[in-house]
C-alpha cells in the first residue's frame, strides 16, 4: 500500500508539502513549499532517501518556496511546466532578495532547480520511475497551475494543488470530469466556508467606483499580486474599455512581459496582449508624478501592502480624499492590508528605510473579492464530480483548521472516506 505523508499546509495555508512513497520505499514529493510565520517556514523534517522526483503544481510560494532546499546535495528531477518555472524563478529570487528570514538555500540551489527541470504537457502520463507514473491536470487557478494525478502500486492519487472550477478573464477553468476513476484525493479546502460574489456583479462594482473617483479628479490605486491578479484586473478593465490611464508597476510588470511569451496558457491570449498595450508602465522615479497628474488607475504589487512599489503610492494617497485604494485579494491577518481595510490605518514598517509609517486613511478603501480559489459550493460540486474506486479517500489540506475539518465532515455525511490531516501525519491507502 503507498503511503502519504503531509509535511505542511495540513490545517494551515503555507508550506504545501505532500510526500507519497511506494511499497519498495521510492518517493516522490508533491509541491515544497514555505509558509509566512516566525516559526517553522518551511515543511517538515522527514527521511527523503531514495526520493525520486518533485512536481510542482504552481509557482505562489506557498508551494514553491522551498524547492531549492531539495537541491543542496542533489539534482532530483523536477516536474513542471515552462510558464511555471519561468514565474516561480522571478518569484523565489525575489523572496530570497528582500527576506529578512536566513533561508538555508540560495541563489545556487536555485539554480540548480532551474537546471533540473524536466517539462510535462497536460494529459500525457509520464514514467518517473519503477513505481511511479505522473499526469498534470488543467487546475484553473492561475496561468500554469495544474493538478497531479499520481499512480503507485496500482492506486490513482489525485492532488488537485490549488483550484477554480469558475471561469476568470485569464484563464479556463478546471474540470473534475476529465480525471479518471482515483482510489484518493487530496483536495484544497482554502473556502471551504465561504461563497464567493458573483464575479460580474465583482467586476461591474469596481468598474463602476473606479469611474466615480476619477470622474471627482481622484486616483485609483489596486495593490494586486503580481502574478495573475494585476492580469485579471487589466483584463476587467479592458472589458468594459475604460478611457482612462492605466499604470502598471513593480512585479505586475515583470509577471506581464512573462505572461507574453506564452501563448497557450491564456483563455484568450490576443485580449490579454491588447490589455498590457493598453497600460502603461511605471518606473519608481515617475511614481510621484502619476499621483500629482490624478485621474489615473495604478495596479500594482503588494497585495496585502507588505512591500514592493504600492508602498511608494499608498502613502501619498491614503491621505487625499478624492482618492481611493481597492483591495483585490485576501488580507492575511497582521498584514498592513487587513489593517487599514479593518481599522482604516496604513501602518508600515520597513528596516532600514524611510518609508515607515502610521498614517490615518482619509482617502476611500474597500475589498472586491476576485479570489482564484474554488469556493464551498464549487469545491462540493468538483469533489462530486470525480468518480471513485471502493475507497473514496478523501484528504483535506490547504486551509484552516475550521475549513480543512469541515470540509472533512461535510464529505462523510455523504459517504466519502474523509479526513483533515496534521502536519507530519502518514496515511497507508
Ligand atoms: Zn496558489
Ligand atoms: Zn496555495
Amino acid at each position: 500500500m503507498p503511503v502519504i505523508k503531509f509535511l505542511g499546509g495540513a490545517r494551515e495555508v503555507g508550506r504545501s508539502a505532500i510526500l507519497i512513497e511506494s511499497n519498495n520505499k521510492e518517493k516522490i514529493m508533491l509541491d515544497y513549499g514555505v509558509r509566512f510565520k516566525e516559526e517553522d517556514r518551511l515543511p517538515d523534517k522527514t527521511d527523503l532517501d531514495n526520493l525520486k522526483a518533485v512536481a510542482l503544481t504552481h509557482c505562489h510560494i506557498d508551494h514553491s518556496g522551498a524547492l531549492p532546499l531539495l537541491y543542496k546535495n542533489s539534482s532530483l528531477p523536477f516536474y513542471t511546466n515552462p510558464l511555471s518555472l519561468r514565474i516561480s524563478d522571478i518569484l523565489l529570487k525575489d523572496m530570497i532578495k528582500i527576506s529578512r528570514y536566513p533561508y538555508p538555500f540560495g541563489y545556487k540551489e536555485l539554480d540548480k532547480l532551474r537546471q533540473s527541470a524536466k517539462f510535462l504537457r497536460n494529459g500525457i502520463r509520464q514514467k518517473i520511475s519503477n513505481d511511479f507514473h505522473i499526469t498534470f491536470y488543467d487546475a484553473g487557478h492561475i496561468p500554469g497551475s495544474i493538478s497531479i494525478l499520481v499512480e503507485v502500486d496500482g492506486k490513482k492519487i489525485f492532488y488537485t494543488g490549488d483550484i477554480n472550477s469558475q471561469t476568470t478573464n485569464l484563464i479556463n477553468p478546471a474540470k473534475s470530469s476529465e480525471i479518471p476513476k482515483i482510489d484518493a484525493l487530496i483536495t484544497e479546502s482554502t473556502y471551504a466556508l465561504k461563497e464567493h460574489p458573483p464575479r460580474e456583479e465583482t467586476e461591474r462594482d469596481i468598474v463602476d467606483r473606479i469611474v466615480n473617483i476619477i470622474e471627482n479628479d481622484g486616483n485609483v490605486l489596486i495593490p494586486a499580486f503580481g502574478v495573475a491578479r494585476s492580469q485579471e484586473v487589466l483584463l476587467v478593465l479592458k472589458k468594459y474599455d475604460l478611457k482612462i490611464p492605466i499604470y502598471l508597476d513593480g512585479l505586475a510588470r515583470k509577471v506581464c512581459m512573462a505572461y507574453s511569451e506564452f501563448p497557450n496558457a491564456f483563455k484568450d491570449f490576443s485580449m490579454l496582449k491588447s490589455a498590457i498595450k493598453t497600460a502603461q508602465f511605471a518606473k519608481s522615479r515617475n511614481r510621484m508624478s502619476i499621483l500629482e497628474k490624478g485621474k489615473n488607475i495604478i495596479i500594482s504589487p503588494s497585495g496585502m501592502l507588505k512591500g514592493g512599489a504600492a508602498i511608494d503610492y499608498v502613502s501619498k494617497i491614503v491621505k487625499d480624499p478624492a482618492s481611493a485604494i481597492y483591495l483585490v485579494g485576501y488580507q492575511v491577518e497582521g498584514t498592513p492590508g487587513r489593517k487599514l481595510l479593518e481599522e482604516g490605518i496604513f501602518e508600515f514598517e520597513e528596516r532600514g528605510y524611510s518609508r515607515s509609517t502610521k498614517t490615518k486613511a482619509l482617502c476611500e478603501v474597500d475589498y472586491f473579492d476576485f479570489s482564484s480559489h474554488a469556493d464551498k459550493s464549487d469545491l462540493l460540486n468538483y469533489i462530486k464530480g470525480i468518480k471513485f474506486n471502493n475507497s473514496r479517500y478523501v484528504f483535506c489540506v490547504h486551509g484552516d483548521e475550521k475549513s480543512t475539518t469541515s470540509l472533512a465532515s461535510n464529505l462523510n455525511k455523504e459517504n466519502y472516506n474523509a479526513v483533515a490531516p496534521e502536519t507530519g501525519e502518514s496515511y497507508a491507502i
